[in-house]
């Protein structure tokens, strides 16, 4: 053989003990042993060593974490949680389904039920998921799945889960919950918040602001339907990204609690200060049926907080240039604070959603200011924004300048 072929013919090196670490198979594909087994694994639903689109062992050890954490019987993981989101919705819905959709939505997935399922023939009505009256008609009429957020980006609006199931129970309908705003550590455990659970992992699960991917888990037939549109649309994640977001995950349990004690701190101080129209936090939330909400499915208040300012929209946009250890950025949920104005940002696509398309989506008021706490130092992060505030504020009007003029001179 010649020696170049010889190269790369070279066995691959197997250890001989088990690694700590789950190794990263990096390989869009695996040798089969014979063509019995080929054409065997061909059928198979969620292959883990075939055909990396297929699936892979590094991105199934990601999905056997998040199936353990969740207290769910599978999961499956995507590139971002715009697509966890578009692939589970492909999965689920067709022409001519109803499907009642919160109207307090991350406005790109919004815009999917109102630009793109509703362009395809599926009706979208919207439902208040904090208050739900609208819901039980809705699921009566043949809603053929129910999609909201568990805290609803950027209000913070917590869901009623216990009116969604009473409303949804005993009909043939699928629910689906993007918890993405409510890792473990903030949701309760004894919840199961839907049939189907959505993350953004590039939120808090991955937890260090370096990585995208979504996921959903759920009952195991309905993963193995999503699995198969997932495969068919190609939106399978690679090992490399899995691997990363794996090690990040192991250490959600630490990073959550300092983030819960570090917003509710500042989330408190916020409340209080002269500048501030309103905080909303979960935990301090004064709407109507919040605070039982809160003490009903919430360990923890998560790293959120939306603060609404008294001087509008130019104070909110002062605000988000002034802080320097909250960086102005749109994500959320990792190890580096950030501060953003959700209307203009996070939730700019709404404001030309809500003319020419469905009315009752919930837009972001224009003086609201979303921050995301990360693992700073707290002391610093509440100086940060004391001292932002101060900047914030309209400038007062410059005192006369009276020259003293010594009569004579
Ligand atoms: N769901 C929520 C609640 C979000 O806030 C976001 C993004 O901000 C997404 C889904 C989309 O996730 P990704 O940006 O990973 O695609």
């Amino acid at each position: 053989m010649e020696r170049f072929t010889r190269l790369l013919k070279v066995p691959n090196v197997k250890a001989t003990h088990d690694p700590v670490v789950q190794p990263i198979y990096q390989t869009s594909m695996f040798r089969m042993p014979d063509h019995r087994v080929a054409a065997a694994t061909e059928h198979a639903v969620h292959p883990d060593s075939y055909y990396t689109r297929w699936g892979n062992p590094t991105v199934q050890y990601l999905e056997n974490q998040l199936s353990t954490l969740l207290g769910c019987n599978a999961s499956l993981v995507f590139p971002s949680g715009m697509s966890a989101i578009t692939t589970t919705l492909l999965s689920m819905v067709g022409p001519r389904d109803l499907v009642a959709v919160s109207s307090g939505l991350y406005g790109d997935t919004t815009r999917f039920f109102v630009e793109e399922l509703r362009h395809w023939g599926v009706e979208v009505a919207l439902f208040d998921p904090s208050r739900p009256d609208t819901l039980p008609a809705l699921v009566r009429r043949g809603a053929k799945l129910v999609y909201y957020e568990s805290i609803s980006n950027p209000e913070l609006r917590i869901a009623d889960f216990d009116a969604i199931h009473a409303a949804c129970d005993s009909h043939d309908v699928v629910t689906v919950c993007d918890c993405t705003f409510s890792p473990p550590g903030v949701l309760s455990e004894k919840l199961r918040p839907a049939d189907l659970v959505i993350h953004s992992l590039t939120k808090y699960i991955g937890g260090h602001c370096a990585v995208f991917g979504g996921s959903v888990s759920g009952w195991q037939s309905l993963i193995d339907r999503i699995w198969h549109k997932q495969a068919l649309l190609g939106a399978c994640m690679d090992p490399q990204a899995a691997w990363q977001l794996s090690q990040g995950l192991k250490t959600l349990e630490l990073r959550i609690a300092r983030q819960n004690a570090t917003a509710l701190q500042l989330a408190q101080r916020l409340a209080a200060h002269r500048a501030v129209e309103q905080v909303h936090y979960p935990l301090l939330d004064t709407r109507p049926g919040a605070r039982a909400a809160a003490n009903k499915y919430l360990v923890g208040g998560g790293g959120v907080i939306a603060v609404a300012l008294k001087g509008g929209e130019p104070a909110a946009v002062r605000l988000v240039e002034q802080t320097r250890v909250f960086g102005l950025s749109v994500s959320l949920g990792g190890v580096a604070s950030c501060i953003e104005h959700a209307q203009s940002m996070s939730h700019s696509m709404l404001a030309a959603l809500d003319e020419r398309a469905l009315s009752g989506v919930a837009a972001p008021a224009d003086n609201l200011v979303r921050l995301s706490v990360g693992l700073e130092d707290a002391t610093d992060l509440q100086q940060d924004l004391l001292t932002a505030l101060e900047l914030a504020e309209p400038a007062a009007p410059r005192a006369a300048v009276c020259e003293f003029v010594e009569s004579g001179s």
